[in-house]
């Protein structure tokens, strides 16, 4: 029954790109001053989800770091709040593909050949934090 649930919400998740979204919240400039930033990010943000349905850590991971710097570009005042949100939306994302990379190198099913993609996010994770 699990599999059946997980293929129907596979189909969902790579059609309705809606859902992989950061979306605006209380911005005092009315979305004007983070909007194109924010485009890009989405950009970025749906193909990070994208590469991870493919299991294609890498791109994925890529992708969330090129998101989370495009963020750390928004320097207007009314727009501060704004950025932390995606950078923090974007950490507990890359929070989740660690968890998984830390599943999957640890335990007896390990697979030895995640072990680099696990460090780098991990290295990744502790960058995002630290710009948070
Ligand atoms: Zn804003």
């Amino acid at each position: 029954m699990s599999t059946k649930v997980l293929s129907y919400s596979h189909l969902n998740t790579r059609k309705d790109n809606t859902k992989n979204k950061i979306e605006l919240l209380n911005c005092q400039s009315g979305g004007r001053n983070c909007k194109s930033h924010l485009s890009l990010i989405n950009q970025k943000y749906s193909y990070a989800h994208e590469s991870l349905i493919e299991k294609d850590y890498k791109n994925s991971i890529n992708a969330l770091k090129d998101a989370f710097y495009i963020a750390t570009e928004i320097h207007e005042s009314s727009c501060l709040s704004c950025a932390a949100f995606f950078r923090t939306t974007l950490t507990e994302s890359l929070e989740k593909i660690n968890k998984e990379l830390h599943k999957m190198t640890s335990g007896v099913f390990k697979k030895k050949r995640y072990e680099p993609i696990y460090i780098e996010s991990c290295n990744v994770l502790e960058e995002f934090k630290n710009n948070i």
